[in-house]
């Protein structure tokens, strides 16, 4: 195989090998890409990324193979430019660049100007007649290659020219005259003898194949290796080397260089968008050393610069330029990100490849090349990262308001808010009721918070990671969130807070801002989002592909309301514990856990009974038609426990028991590991009245909708934790029974449907007796994961992030299923199920349903449907159709 590929002039460029990026690097790929459809790119070759793996396999060697190739490419590129490698009349300069298969900070830097040595410098200044461009050029590539290539520090060099500048009394490295640069390269070239202890080299191959082992050696650099483990990108692809003629944006006024984007970037808009600058050369434009120019007119005079735009100097080569990104858009059917430069009025492409850009931009991108017949539809489908899509759905910052941040914690759940800080969740919901926005700031939040976090615009805490309660509950609510701004310590007593230097009180003004951490004192105005336009007809385009139903996990009539919105068909969980901590209920939730007896539960369940069927009605009038799946109650007991005295001593009040009674009883319902304790289906079996009371409220509330409608829901009523065919047939009978006391009284039938959470490995593995008792699974995966791998998720925050980064999970396994493992489980429980009752309707409501690579899963192993929080609603419709093409 070729280790070597030329590009340019006369270059055959019909191997396939030398277009596919595994092999050429993705700079190499459309290097040679463009030179094939004659764009002007300057003459060079490619050696591929397999000698870079044999290099360093090989213990830092050149093959001769290797070594004979260059040379008989070096002379392709000699023949075609006319000029030869150090020569001292005429000779050719080249530049060195990295290119692995994807754009990789980390790697070496390009060197530029390779070829000049105190020979060769003064073939260069005559044949350009420009000796300070020769100088100008000689110093920058001793300085480059000292740097990139013999590890000098830059600053040295930086140092030198500073005081050379300052000695003439100059501002710009333009002022610097030909004399100026050259005895700048003496001082150079004694810096590096100093540092080197020999001087800089002369002989350009020597140069040549320094630059080349440098990339080469750059691939097992420590930043090289720290990215790679931070992006996934595997140890064995290496990385090719380009080699390339020079071509100058440094030779004058009439010489330039710049880099552009075909479209805009951050707004999609169909707008060339740049920055150039004249007489340049290389990274001047992103180093920051001048203020570059914009690119078009139309640019420069909304910004009101004065500097002009390429477009006005130098309409010439402006005009090819534009030109050449309407055929690359054309060519690649993308958008392209393009580097380039002018040599006295000439224009040469450098470099190519597809745009990074923001969600907004990508979505606009994909609709409009669609539009423009540029790609199809499924294409477009497939250019949106359903994830983008979670920036798109909450109100974001205004951009141009000023920000007064006081702090900065972790992005724990998107969005931004502002509102009055409240400091406890019963505030919150209060406050909130006389139509205040409220932020709920804590030092972390747990379960009993949940009617204050519903209540807030946006939480803060001072503990607490991006998988901590208040993140994970937050992210479902689609509330946003910042956690872990450990600046922030608060006085309860006192409803005070500080944050940082800052004494600040309940009521005061704060706006959090989910997607970056921030944390700012007073109103910043946020933008609403925009659901029609480009977003809707993205996503209707989608609904059209995919074949999984995407339903959503909600517990409250705003969240159905807004879920439905985004688009759900359904609820695929309804936890109905949330409905249980709201403020006026958990007392009768206490009081039955806390009863002596089956008739003291049975007046707390009672006292329960006509709320819990106001929720659901509410619920299926929102959701008018759609199934709803219904869990009935899951958590252990042990999380309605009181804790403070003071609902001790309310309870005290409401029951009669007294406070010590209270209180050992309490004792003795303790759990020393609840997640595994009295929960789900066996409180069911222990306290059946739990369960008849919220059946009694589903059917209730079905009858009394559908009477009121005429559009009756489709309960799907969901037992939690079985473990074995046994449990759910004690739960299914009684469940039917409750049905068919409610029909006869309400004198109507409605459809329903029993069926269970498939959350325990036993049940996926005895899944096919199970199937005999359920019309449905629902793979709850949160559990599932818990159970299988043996990890608590509320105490896996200390070794996650390690495992995750030591490769030991390739993700966190809560947020993207472990396909491998839990996965298996998923597809046994899946297969198993299918054989006993094949129209086994099959979902998941986990987290993992708003992932997009689970949800690539669940479409492998035919699920009916996914469901996800309401806002993670339009992901999952993406990402479902996107796994279905
Ligand atoms: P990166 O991958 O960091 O963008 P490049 O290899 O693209 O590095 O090089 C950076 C810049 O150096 C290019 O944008 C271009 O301005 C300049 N450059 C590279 N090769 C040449 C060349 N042959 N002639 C002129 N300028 C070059
Ligand atoms: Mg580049
Ligand atoms: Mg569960």
């Amino acid at each position: 195989v070729q280790t070597v590929y030329s590009f340019g002039g006369n270059a055959d460029h019909s191997d396939p090998r030398q277009k596919d990026k595994i092999v050429t690097g993705g700079k190499g790929a459309n290097l040679a890409e463009m030179a094939s459809i004659g764009l002007p790119v300057p003459p060079g070759f490619t050696i591929t990324t397999e000698e870079s793996v044999r290099y360093l396999n090989e213990g830092a060697d050149f093959s001769d193979t290797l070594r004979a190739d260059v040379a008989k490419a070096l002379e392709h590129i000699e023949q075609t430019v006319g000029k030869s490698f150090g020569s001292k009349d005429d000779p050719l300069l080249v530049s060195v660049r990295s290119g692995a298969r994807v754009s990789m900070p980390g790697m070496m830097d390009t060197v530029l100007n390779l070829g000049l040595n105190d020979e060769t410098v003064g073939g260069l200044a005559t044949t350009s007649g420009d000796a300070r461009f020769a100088w100008d050029s000689y110093r920058r590539f001793i300085q480059m290659y000292s740097d990139v290539v013999l590890g000098i520090d830059h600053g040295l060099f930086e140092e030198a020219l500073e005081i050379a500048k300052e000695d003439n009394g100059f501002y710009a490295d333009t002022d610097m005259s030909a004399e100026d640069w050259q005895s700048l390269v003496a001082q150079y070239k004694t810096t590096v003898e100093e540092e080197l202890g020999k001087p800089f080299p002369q002989d350009v191959q020597e140069q040549l194949w320094g630059a080349i082992a440098a990339v080469f050696d750059s691939w097992d650099a420590d930043r090289a290796k720290t990215y790679r483990r931070l992006n996934d990108i595997p140890a064995d692809w290496g990385t090719a080397v380009n080699v390339q003629a020079m071509v100058f944006g440094n030779m004058g006024d009439t010489s330039a260089t710049g880099v552009a984007f075909t479209r805009d970037p951050s707004t999609g808009e169909k707008a060339y968008y740049g920055e150039w600058l004249v007489n340049a050369q290389g990274e001047d434009v992103v180093a920051g050393i001048r203020t570059p120019q914009y690119l078009t007119q139309r640019r420069r005079e909304a910004a009101g610069a004065s500097a002009p735009s390429m477009e006005e100097a130098m309409p010439e080569a402006f005009a090819e330029l534009a030109e050449t990104f309407d055929l690359l858009e054309r060519h690649y059917r993308d958008m392209q990100d393009i580097e380039f430069t002018v040599e006295r009025g000439k224009l040469w492409m450098l470099q190519t490849r597809s745009g990074k850009r923001t969600a907004n931009a990508a979505l606009k991108m994909a609709v409009d090349m669609e539009g423009e017949g540029l790609i199809d539809r499924k294409e477009a489908i497939l250019r949106v990262d359903p994830m983008a899509l979670d920036q798109l759905l909450h109100p974001t910052l205004d951009p141009d308001a000023t920000r007064d941040v006081v702090t900065k914690g972790l992005p724990a759940s998107p969005g931004a808010a502002s509102g009055k800080i409240v400091l406890d969740a019963d505030t919150a919901e209060q406050w909130a009721q006389l139509g205040e926005r409220v932020i709920l700031v804590r030092v972390e939040t747990s379960p009993e918070d949940i009617h204050g976090m519903h209540a807030a615009k946006g939480i803060l805490t001072a503990r607490g990671g991006m998988t901590s309660h208040a993140a994970v509950v937050a992210r479902g609510m689609g509330r946003p969130c910042v956690s872990g701004a450990s600046a922030v310590s608060i006085d309860r007593e006192a409803r005070t807070l500080r944050i940082g230097s800052r004494e600040m009180k309940e009521g005061d003004t704060l706006t959090l801002d989910g997607a970056t951490g921030e944390v700012m004192a007073g109103v910043v105005v946020t933008i609403e989002p925009e659901l029609a336009g480009d977003f809707g007809v993205l996503m209707e385009w989608a609904d059209a592909e995919r074949r999984m139903g995407v339903r959503t996990n909600a517990e409250t009539p705003a969240d159905c309301r807004m879920a439905r919105q985004f688009g759900a068909e359904g609820i695929g969980l309804c936890r109905t514990e949330h409905m249980f901590f709201d403020a006026g209920r958990i007392r009768s939730v206490r009081q039955m856990i806390l009863a002596e007896d089956e008739a003291g539960r049975q007046g707390a369940l009672d006292a329960l009974l006509p709320e819990q069927r106001a929720d659901f009605a509410a619920i299926f009038k929102e959701m008018s038609g759609l199934p709803c799946t219904i869990r009935l109650l899951d958590p252990p007991l042990h999380e309605f426990l009181p804790t403070q005295d003071a609902d001790f001593a309310d309870l005290a009040d409401a029951t009669g028991l007294g406070v010590d009674h209270l209180k050992r009883r309490a004792a003795e319902l303790h759990e020393f590991n609840p997640m595994l304790g009295h929960r789900g289906c066996r409180l069911g079996i222990t306290y059946p009245e739990i369960y008849a009371m919220q059946s009694r409220a589903i059917f209730e509330a079905a009858c009394d909708v559908a009477a009121e409608s005429g559009e009756a829901p489709v309960p799907e009523i969901m037992v939690p934790l079985v473990a074995t065919r046994r449990e759910l047939a004690i739960l299914k009978e009684q469940i039917d029974t409750v049905a068919e006391a409610v029909f006869g009284e309400k004198g109507r039938r409605i459809d329903y449907l029993v069926g269970t959470m498939i959350e325990l490995p036993r049940a996926a593995l005895m899944a096919n007796e199970i199937a005999h008792e359920a019309r449905f699974f629902s793979f709850g995966t949160n559990d599932l994961t818990q159970t299988t791998l043996g990890v608590s998720r509320d105490d896996a925050a200390r070794f996650l992030a390690p495992y995750v980064e030591r490769g030991i999970f390739a993700r966190d396994p809560f947020v993207s299923l472990d396909i491998e493992g839990v996965g298996q489980l998923v597809r046994m429980g899946v297969e198993r199920g299918r054989q006993t009752r094949a129209d086994l309707k099959l979902g998941i409501c986990g987290e993992h349903g708003g992932d997009p690579a689970s949800i690539a899963f669940c479409e492998e192993v035919g699920l009916d449907y996914v469901s996800a929080s309401p806002y993670r609603v339009p992901i999952a419709r993406l990402a479902a159709a996107q796994a279905a093409l």
